[in-house]
């Protein structure tokens, strides 16, 4: 049953549920000056810490608010260097137990040496012992037949045979490669590396600094893009299908669709609403079967992007999956919320300890 009350199911066509662990972190003892400095102090050390229990947590609190927003699909990209093997059983385990749709994929990269240490790449060297455990756990995981994609993290920390790898993979078994694509000044040139491989299946995630057409969704983040200060990304000069994303910063996919249309205002007065409301559900495209589900909301012009761009406390009462409640009256169905917030406050103490020791 639809009505004015009702959406279908949210798509969070770019999440990072590891970051869910991120809150209350304290302030690098280094203050990035730019983006990159941004991933080297907070991001690659955060993901380097990692561990099975954190990232337990960190997905089943990420994946119970996203249900509370609306959102019942998330298309992940996971992290965790010196956790790579089983990493995405765990994503998917947490996710499973919450009730919420998944599709991880490990974002491999060969910034990381042998050693362990982070190093600038040169593109014609071989690939990385953690770049192949990357590939491995991607393998492994696709022929679970388990909807899933191949991950890589950005071209500019990848060799040549990485993304050839990676590329070939997602081929083999049917699947995109999700990828983030000229986010900073720093992956600049990211397209004339990947163009050769890219096709309809790719999700191109933020695409701010792309200077020529790729193949792929662009997966468009404007509150990350705002809070890494990488500027604006405007979409709507690309002809390819664009969904948004979070980046990790939570969930709520509705915040997203406001946000977007207030930055896209922001470059062009006449932007509106109704665009970036296609964005929002074009993420249905890459999930078909959040069509089906049914969330319903506080509110009673769901249907109208010209409402919901100007309107605040929007809630979400119900969330249907597959037609079973996950989220019922307000209330998670399978799991308490409290006791999933206390065990992730658990284990984000964990990893903001392990943060203070490496420093
Ligand atoms: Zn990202």
């Amino acid at each position: 049953m639809t009505n004015a009350y009702t959406t279908p199911g949210l798509v969070c066509a770019h999440h990072h549920l590891y970051s869910s662990l991120a809150r209350g972190m304290p302030a690098p003892k280094i203050a990035p000056h730019n983006f990159l400095s941004t991933l080297e102090n907070v991001w690659w050390k955060l993901d380097a810490a990692l561990d099975h229990d954190m990232i337990y947590w960190s997905a089943a609190l990420g994946a119970a608010e996203a249900l509370l927003s609306g959102t019942t699909a998330i298309i992940d990209h996971h992290e965790s260097p010196n956790c790579i093997e089983g990493s995405l059983d765990v994503i998917h385990a947490a996710c499973t137990d919450i009730g919420i749709r998944v599709i991880p994929c490990y974002g491999v990269t060969d910034r990381w040496d042998n050693d362990g240490k982070l190093q600038e790449v040169n593109t014609t060297s071989p690939m990385t012992q953690g770049a192949e455990l990357g590939l491995a756990e991607t393998k492994r995981y696709l022929l679970s037949d388990r909807p899933a994609m191949v991950g890589v993290h950005a071209a500019f920390t990848c060799t040549d045979e990485t993304l050839d790898t990676a590329a070939h993979l997602a081929t083999e078994f049917h699947t995109g490669v999700h990828i983030h694509v000229a986010e900073g000044q720093d992956d600049r040139d990211a397209e004339s590396r990947l163009q050769k491989y890219a096709n309809d299946d790719w999700l191109i995630v933020h695409g701010v600094h792309l200077q020529k057409p790729i193949a792929g969704t662009i997966v468009h983040n404007p509150r990350s893009n705002m809070n890494n200060a990488v500027g604006y990304a405007r979409p709507a000069q690309w002809r390819n299908r664009i969904a948004l994303g979070s980046d990790g910063i939570d969930s709520n996919m509705m915040s997203e669709f406001q946000l977007a249309f207030i930055a896209g205002r922001a470059d062009d007065i006449s932007f509106s609403p109704d665009l970036a409301w296609n964005w929002l559900f074009n993420g249905s495209q890459l999930v078909p079967d959040t069509q089906n589900d049914v969330v319903t909301w506080n509110y009673p012009h769901m249907d109208s992007s010209w409402h919901l761009a100007y309107t605040t406390s929007l809630h979400v009462t119900d969330v249907s999956i597959n037609n079973e409640f996950v989220l019922f009256e307000g209330k998670l169905t399978k799991v308490d919320l409290e006791e999933t917030r206390r065990k992730a406050e658990e284990q984000s103490r964990r990893l903001h300890h392990a943060l203070a020791m490496s420093e």
